[in-house]
């Protein structure tokens, strides 16, 4: 075996990924990344129809958003030939068999099994066929389907997060690898990719533990190296209800349209479910030293979008005017007041598409928040006002007059101003607000 680590990120590209995807993708980047290994992106589009360019394009671009760079791509479309060879390698083995049954009877079959009190098995009634009545199946029928016969003894391994784990073969099916219009499935095509490939960690999801069990026994039967598996548990909502519906509103495309900074994502999606606190951490290599399968757990991660937020907040917080200038450019903001407003800005917005909001409130004024009983208060203040354009000292020159005229001071002086001036109860310091104001809508309509 060699020493090398090699792990895969296998997503069909049969819709956009989402971030139960990413938390696969992650860690098995992660994983690669930390042993100095290799990290392989694995198309698995062996189903034609369902497969879709688009979303290829979509997966390499989600992943290229968040920085987690593949060493290679593989695509199982054009690999076709190694699982036909594979799938003839077992039937030569005389572990692979074609049956016949319809959907239907499968399903009759199954309905008789569980009133009988037996698991839903499938009965293996293929396999007393003779060819005579398999032809004439066929002749009725078209192809069957190919079936893996499992060995009916239990399936052990040891698994990165779920500890030991133990299945018994007579309890499962006899997995079906190709169907019956020949289409290779996924779990022949898998093994034969991951043998071949030499990887040697998958990290999948916990609805991937049954496939393992099936997995590992084909890959004994090909003589192939088996990798360590680990299964991480799926993702649910806040309230512990299943995500499974919701993914679909969770693709990474649609929070990066919201403003969601990757490093928000990565930083919760690596710890969420371990032990480790959820931390912002900016950089990958950081992200990749404190990387350690074996302290999450089996139980159902919660998973709630809104703690993107203050986690991409906390990121902008971080950032030089340098690194949001575009942003900034793209909001409206004249390039000589930049700094100024990203200053006065950088603490007060949630994502980016925020600061588009705060320059209109800036350069058009903010609909005023006046209370009755500070009406003329602030009728009388706004009459001291100079015209714009203010400077850095408007806010203190002001609010002293306006105490010395009006008699008010703390709290009951600033708050009525503020609120006409930028229509909101709370933000940034508003001497340093002024000097980017240029119109007080309040002035003239108290
Ligand atoms: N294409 C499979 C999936 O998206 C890959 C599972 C695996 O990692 O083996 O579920």
């Amino acid at each position: 075996m060699s020493a090398k680590t090699i792990t895969r990120f296998a997503p069909s590209p049969t819709g956009w990924i989402h971030v139960g995807n990413l938390r696969t993708a992650l860690m098995n980047y992660l994983i690669a990344r930390k042993a100095g290994g290799e990290f392989i992106l694995r198309i698995d589009d062996t189903d034609p129809n369902r497969s879709k360019e688009e979303y290829v394009d979509g997966i390499k671009r989600d992943l290229d958003w968040l920085g987690l760079h593949w060493d290679r791509v593989e695509r199982q479309s054009s690999r076709l030939e190694k699982y036909e060879a594979a799938a003839q390698q077992l039937r030569d083995m005389d572990r692979f068999y074609e049956a016949f049954e319809t959907p239907t009877e499968l399903d009759l079959k199954r309905k008789k099994q569980l009133n009988m009190g037996k698991p839903p098995v499938y009965d293996r009634a293929a396999l007393s066929l003779d060819e005579a009545e398999k032809e004439a199946l066929r002749a009725e029928r078209g192809d069957g389907v190919w079936r893996f016969k499992l060995l009916q003894e239990r399936i052990v391994w040891n698994d990165g997060i779920l500890g030991d784990v133990s299945i018994d073969g007579a309890s499962v099916s006899d997995p079906v690898l190709i169907r019956g219009d020949g289409q290779i499935l996924y779990t022949l095509a898998s093994v034969v990719d991951d043998t071949e490939m030499g990887v040697t960690h998958v990290v999948r999801g916990s609805d991937h533990v049954t496939n393992t069990g099936t997995q590992i026994q084909i890959m004994q039967a090909l003589g192939g190296e088996v990798p360590q598996f680990a299964h991480h548990s799926l993702l649910t909502g806040p309230q512990g209800e299943a995500l499974s519906k919701r993914l679909g509103t969770l693709a990474l495309k649609d929070l990066r349209a919201q403003g969601i900074a990757p490093q928000a994502l990565l930083s919760l999606m690596s710890r969420l479910g371990s032990s480790d606190p959820v931390e912002l951490r900016t950089d990958m290599q950081t992200l990749i030293d404190g990387f350690d399968i074996s302290r999450f757990g089996s139980a159902p991660t919660k998973f709630d979008a809104e703690d993107l937020k203050p986690l991409t907040a906390r990121y902008l917080q971080t950032l030089s005017l340098a690194e949001v200038a575009d942003a900034v450019r793209a909001a409206g903001v004249p390039d000589a007041q930049a700094t100024r407003f990203w200053d006065v800005t950088r603490e007060n917005v949630t994502t980016l598409h925020d600061l588009a909001g705060w320059w209109a409130m800036f350069s058009e004024g903010a609909e005023p928040v006046i209370d009755d009983e500070d009406r003329d208060f602030v009728a009388e203040a706004l009459e001291l006002l100079p015209q714009a354009p203010f400077d850095d000292n408007t806010w203190g020159n002001w609010t002293a007059a306006v105490k010395e005229k009006t008699g008010r001071k703390g709290k009951a002086l600033f708050m009525p101003l503020r609120k006409a001036l930028t229509g909101q109860q709370h933000g940034p310091d508003m001497s340093q607000v002024m000097p980017l104001l240029q119109v007080v809508k309040a002035r003239g309509s108290a």
